[in-house]
């Protein structure tokens, strides 16, 4: 049998990483003395493979995969090179023209084995620009004042990079791996449809199953300047639209209608947003606000202890809700309305108007029941309310007992100087519902610590990523692939 530190150090000289080992069980017979840490957590250093991967994600936000239409195609062909010149063969899975994933792998043994594997997941797509907002090329990958610049840079071509390194990581030093190793570039994240993750399961799942993943969907939270916390996805709320249309009767502006189609849809809207549905605290979201109270204020932190607690709990539901409006979302279903439409000329009253609703449902809650809720509230005959076909479906959570889970946890507290790692149940939606659905334990990490400034960019207007915190996602998912895929 092979000790496991023995591997990892073999790993890191192999890549021309130092590694720090603790005192207590860094030597082996033989070996020469290594350099102590401060700390029992064993460091590394991959500055160097930070520096080069930082080239690759410049490459991979100048190559415009805007979604729709994607061209994620020309992206995969990208990343198919680097990994040829690895000496790793890369597949490219085609699923509509111009639209592929890519997919490659580092097998343990002769045989893939999926009861084992893992699977390194992220996106090529990116999400539309609004050009003159940006102060600079959303596809220049500027640097500047630390920065990289770029649509993409965070979500999800900076996990795309850290994923590529942690991957090539593994192949350059030749590690002995007791895991496969897959490596996923999924297309179309950001829309869904023929060439989403749904089509490459569907189409391809014998070469990308596996037991567990890692994918974008929970962030390292940055305050003060330093790592307040880690927050892993296990789960995440499901997506759905719905459409709210009111009728009337249409006819010469000149003569007012009482039944105008307008003011009964915006009635009807405005009602919706007096509605709040009810809390309901899932095991995920208990468990992070239990770790949270901790970290926070003793007043906030207060309130979330007393979350659970009967009337009181309703109490402090109210204050942690109003405190943070990520934290009422995790806690409820929510309605955001994102679109309206109505008329066709300034004096025509139209028979028609509608909304969009984006309705954001705690996993295991039905739009049913919700719809039913809504209808009451509206209560018009003229309005009518519908849920739009292609819905996101509700999967079960990741179970925070795994091998991986605890992998991840503790990569995590070794890469940032112990900061509590707490499970996270996403509001937004990620490609790993789909794998959750087919039975892989699937977390989302985005590795960068951020601040509430950077994450706030992501899907905004002049997104970046800080050099330093890049490396530090670099270093986080070489540490992670690395003892997990070289463990038992
Ligand atoms: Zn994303």
């Amino acid at each position: 049998m092979i000790c496991t530190r023995s591997i990892k150090k073999a790993v890191f000289a192999a890549l021309g990483m130092a590694f720090f080992a603790s005192a207590a069980n860094s030597q082996m017979p033989g070996t020469v003395p290594q350099p102590i840490a401060q700390t029992s957590a064993p460091a590394l250093d991959t500055s160097r493979l930070a520096r080069e991967a930082t080239g690759w994600l410049a490459e991979l936000i100048k190559i415009n995969t805007t979604n729709p239409p994607g061209n994620e195609e020309q992206a995969a062909k990208y990343l198919a090179g680097i990994l040829g010149k690895e000496g790793i063969k890369a597949e490219l899975l085609p699923l509509v023209p111009g639209r592929s994933a890519l997919v490659a792998r580092l097998n343990a043994s002769a045989f893939p084995d999926p009861s084992k594997a893992i699977l390194l997941v992220a996106h090529m797509d990116v999400v539309g620009v609004e050009r003159s907002r940006w102060t600079v090329d959303p596809f220049g990958a500027l640097p500047k004042d630390g920065y990289i610049y770029g649509r993409g840079a965070v979500d999800d071509k900076g996990m795309l990079a850290a994923n590529l390194a942690a991957f090539i990581a593994l192949k350059r030093a030749n590690a002995r791996l007791n895991r496969d190793v897959i490596f996923l570039a999924t297309a179309s994240e950001e829309g869904a449809g023929d060439a989403s993750i749904r089509a490459v399961i569907a189409k391809y799942w014998d070469k990308i199953a596996a037991k567990y993943s890692i994918n974008e969907g929970g962030n390292v939270f940055v305050a003060n300047g330093k790592v307040q916390y880690v927050a892993v996805q296990a789960s995440e709320k499901v997506s759905l639209n719905v459409t709210v249309k009111a009728n009337g009767t249409s006819g010469h502006a000149s003569i007012p209608l009482k039944d105008n189609a307008v003011f009964h849809l915006a009635a009807a809207v405005e009602k919706i947003g007096n509605f709040t549905a009810p809390v309901h605290l899932t095991t995920i979201v208990r468990r992070y606000f239990e770790g949270l109270a901790a970290l926070e204020d003793n007043e906030i932190g207060k309130w979330m202890r007393s979350l659970d607690t009967g009337d009181r709990g309703d109490h402090a539901a109210r204050v942690v809700a109003d405190a943070n409006p990520m934290w009422n979302a995790m806690m409820r279903d929510t309605i955001s309305p994102t679109m309206l439409t109505a008329g066709v000329r300034p004096n025509v009253i139209p028979s028609e108007a509608s909304a969009t609703l984006n309705i954001r449902l705690l996993p295991g809650n039905t739009i049913t029941a919700l719809l039913a809720e809504l209808n009451k509230v509206v209560n018009d005959p003229q309005v009518k309310l519908d849920v739009q076909p292609d819905g996101g479906l509700a999967a079960p959570d990741s179970s925070l007992e795994s091998e991986f889970y605890a992998a991840i946890t503790k990569a995590a507290a070794e890469e940032f100087a112990g900061a509590p790692v707490l499970p996270f149940q996403s509001t937004w939606a990620t490609d790993s519902a789909q794998l959750r659905l087919h039975n892989v334990q699937a977390y989302g990490l985005v590795p960068f610590p951020l601040t509430q400034e950077d994450i706030k960019r992501m899907h905004g207007d002049d997104e970046r990523i800080s050099a330093a915190a890049f490396a530090k996602g670099v270093s986080l998912m070489v540490r992670l692939t690395n003892e997990f895929a070289t463990s038992h």
